[in-house]
């Protein structure tokens, strides 16, 4: 292939050397490609809710990807500011005729995509994206249906059946393909390229620690122990570093956020598993890919209020409830808390990622279980504090889990945490992981300590109302409650919908 190009490739998500068609393209293209990253502050901030732990992890992939670019002879571009602008100028300062990225399909970035285009069109760059985030084009998918997004599973399923089946991936770029299209190389490169401090973010290095490293290395490392894991998707395992029920998964969740690790190589690399577990996970990632699709064409997916597909309930205003859902992990004293959600909350806000099951439990907690409290809560809360928050599939998931939408009625079926609890933890040893105040409290009692007598209390040293804080609400009560409301709303629509 003639190499005619002097061309800019734009890491946005896609953080990743292995199966990266754009820069492929790149590469395979161009007599010299740089490589860029924009750190676009009050963008990212405003539409990728970047909290200081999920910047951390963001960093991490970067130095991550200017290690892999080094090994291939060159160095990431870190380039600030305005996006549009940035690429203006740089674009100018270096003759480029060409520009590459990997598609993304939220409705802002396809809008922010839309304003660049034009504005390098206008200087005769060409652009070049491709498909590189979800299995599926979003696009293809609501076209192959009717012009219509697919609502529910059986119709999401029906649709792709339809469709070519996820391709191979491609190449990984290495030393070999960048050989002919090096930049000249930047005495200064760190002072004026370099990878800016998390303070660059408008963040202090934040004060919990997460246990997940980001980065490209990372993520191939955990995706090949896991592949060879025989406790993958069984009760047996141990869930970050805790023996629980709780199925284990691959958390790969957070690197598929970022790109570091391609989703297609991700479904391709599921055939290493045993046959049944190859559906368990692809089922897993088809789910992904229904959030993508719906979230693709949606006006305010996040929200209750102006999305044309999510149910509209009347939920409770209740700033007490509301504060002690979100503080579950703070002071022991004085902060009110209803084991096992707490602990949870707990996890969340210092590690950055909890399991499905636990974000479930949350979740039900906040919305129709317990506190009728809006979703949107929840799904900001999440956002901004999950390592692998993201706009579609947490405001997607946030509306499945509460019957908001794709369900044509309201689960009855809602959480009792102290049951939840004695099922997923049967030892205690998550309750006593984040819940260390208890750690004394016998299993009988550990999930549901206001049952324990005076003297059981005394002697585990907690004691509740003071070291522990009383149950915010009655949680049988509230759950009836909310089951007669539920039942409501579905005998309503159902009456008119005849
Ligand atoms: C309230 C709520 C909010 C959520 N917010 C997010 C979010 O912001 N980002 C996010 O990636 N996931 C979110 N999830 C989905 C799910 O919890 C995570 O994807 C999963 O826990 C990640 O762990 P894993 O990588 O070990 O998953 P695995 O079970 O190993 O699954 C493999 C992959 O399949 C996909 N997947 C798994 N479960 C689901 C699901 N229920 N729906 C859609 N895709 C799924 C993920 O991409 C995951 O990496 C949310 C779930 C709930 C209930």
């Amino acid at each position: 292939m003639e190499r005619t190009h002097r061309t800019v490739h734009w890491f946005r998500k896609g953080l990743r050397l292995h199966d990266n068609e754009a820069l492929y393209h790149a590469v395979t293209t161009s007599q010299v490609v740089f490589p860029i990253y924009i750190v676009d502050v009050s963008w990212q901030k405003e539409k990728e809710k970047f909290s200081a732990i999920k910047t951390r992890f963001l960093i991490d992939c970067l130095k991550d990807l200017d290690e892999g670019l080094k090994k291939c002879g060159t160095r990431l571009y870190v380039l600030t500011g305005d996006a549009t602008q940035v690429i203006k100028k740089f674009c100018k300062e270096n003759e480029i005729t060409q520009m590459t990225w990997m598609k993304d399909a939220e409705i802002f970035y396809r809008e922010r995509d839309e304003e660049i285009t034009k504005v390098v069109h206008r200087m005769e760059i060409k652009t070049k994206s491709f498909l590189g985030h979800t299995l599926y084009d979003p696009d293809e998918v609501i076209a192959k249906n009717g012009g219509k997004i697919p609502l529910t599973m059986e119709e999401f399923y029906e649709t792709i059946n339809d469709m070519e089946q996820p391709g191979a991936p491609c190449p990984t770029v290495t030393a070999k393909h960048f050989k002919n299209c090096l930049p000249r190389a930047v005495e200064n490169h760190d002072s004026l390229y370099g990878i800016p401090k998390i303070a660059a973010w408008g963040h202090s290095a934040p004060r919990s620690l997460t246990i997940y490293k980001g980065g490209e290395r990372q993520a191939l490392k955990v995706l090949k122990a896991k592949m060879a894991d025989s406790t993958l998707f069984t009760l047996n395992g141990f869930n970050q570093g805790v023996k629980t029920k709780l199925p284990h998964t691959t958390y790969l969740s957070p690197y598929q956020n970022y790109g570091c690790i391609s989703t297609r190589f991700f479904w391709k690399s599921a055939e290493k598993l045993p046959a049944e577990k190859t559906i368990i996970l692809r089922g897993q990632m088809i789910y992904r890919e229904f959030f993508y699709v719906a979230a693709s064409q949606v006006n305010n997916f996040t929200k209750m209020t102006g999305n044309r597909i999510c149910r509209q309930i009347d939920w409770y205003e209740n700033a007490d409830h509301l504060k002690a859902w979100k503080e579950g992990k703070t002071g022991l004293k004085n902060g009110p808390k209803f084991s096992p959600v707490s602990l949870v909350m707990r996890q969340l806000v210092t590690e950055g990622f909890i399991h499905h099951i636990n974000r479930w439990a949350v979740a039900s907690f906040l919305t129709n279980g317990q506190l009728w409290l809006n979703w949107e809560h929840g799904q900001q809360m999440f956002e901004e504090h999950q390592i692998d928050g993201d706009y579609a599939m947490n405001a997607g998931c946030w509306m499945w889990c509460t019957g908001s939408a794709f369900k044509e009625k309201i689960s009855e079926s809602t959480l009792d945490p102290v049951k939840f609890a004695r099922r997923w933890d049967p030892e205690g040893h998550f309750t006593r992981k984040y819940c260390p105040e208890l750690k004394n409290m016998p299993l009988k009692y550990l999930f549901c300590p206001w049952e324990a007598p005076e003297n059981t209390q005394r002697h585990a040293r907690v004691q509740v109302g003071i070291d522990y804080p009383a149950p915010i609400v009655d949680y049988k009560k509230t759950r009836s409650q909310n089951l007669e409301q539920i039942r409501k709303i579905n005998l309503s629509e159902s009456i008119s919908a005849q």
